[in-house]
């Protein structure tokens, strides 16, 4: 086995685990391995091992690794674009990505929406909400939505309009929790994003089926939290270089 295939099923069994702790079930978490700054060969290797849906967090560096993995690869893969997109790149996306967990702006996603249209596709999407307050994570303001009306009928008003794009399918909320050492410290705000989605299937009713959010160092807490989709690089593919 390759190292990568042993990461895979390494991984797979943390995630059943975690599952198994909370009484889930484990089909019901999807690995997205994030494959940014890492070669096509890498993709590959997971592919081998079983994995169908992969992360990139730059057009650029998709539309070079896409067409090689397909080309090897021409089985259905599913690739998630993860990070932030400049509103000039939105173009690129619809054809190459099947989901944006990235939708941080009501601008980003109007324009997301426009280039599905053009291209005749429905794009799957999430809202990315910044839940910990962290200045330099990305998303929608949502720090203290529960405490803070405000917040929360600016985030309530900005999904409305978003949800009624046409080119947008919006399916969930995607969120990162701050880096620390102890991941039992990102517990809250991922119970915070459970709440929110909650509140706001509620409040507008909507589906958000889906909860993108646990990345190597915090996936189990995610995962007992919540999580329906899981973003994991490092802990797959290695430590990345840059
Ligand atoms: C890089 C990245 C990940 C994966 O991070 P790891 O710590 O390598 O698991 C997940 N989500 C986003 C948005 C990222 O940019």
């Amino acid at each position: 086995m390759t190292e990568i295939a042993e990461n895979v099923t390494r991984v797979r069994s943390i995630m059943a685990e975690a599952c198994q702790r909370v009484g889930r079930e484990p089909d019901s978490v999807q690995l997205i391995a994030v494959s940014k700054k890492k070669p096509a060969s890498d993709i590959l290797a997971a592919v081998a091992a079983g994995v169908q849906h992969f992360g990139e967090n730059r057009v650029e560096e998709a539309q070079e690794k896409i067409p090689l993995v397909q080309q090897a690869e021409p089985g259905s893969l599913f690739w998630h674009m993860i990070g932030h997109i400049q509103s000039r790149k939105a173009k690129y996306v619809p054809g190459m990505f099947d989901v944006v967990h990235s939708v941080d702006s009501v601008k980003i996603a109007e324009r997301l929406s426009q280039q599905a249209e053009q291209a005749g596709t429905v794009l799957q999407a999430l809202v990315q909400v910044n839940v910990s307050g962290e200045e330099t994570k990305g998303g929608f303001a949502a720090y203290q939505w529960h405490k803070d009306t405000e917040v929360f009928a600016r985030l309530e008003s900005a999904i409305e309009t978003i949800v009624a794009l046409p080119g947008l399918r919006i399916v969930g909320l995607m969120t990162m929790a701050p880096f620390v050492a102890d991941s039992e410290q990102v517990r809250p705000v991922f119970a915070s994003t459970f709440a929110l989605r909650e509140a706001l299937v509620s409040s507008l009713q909507l589906a958000l089926p889906h909860l993108s959010m646990g990345m190597t160092d915090d996936y189990p807490v995610a995962i007992e939290e919540g999580a329906t989709m899981v973003r994991i690089g490092r802990a797959i593919f290695g430590e990345r270089k840059y």
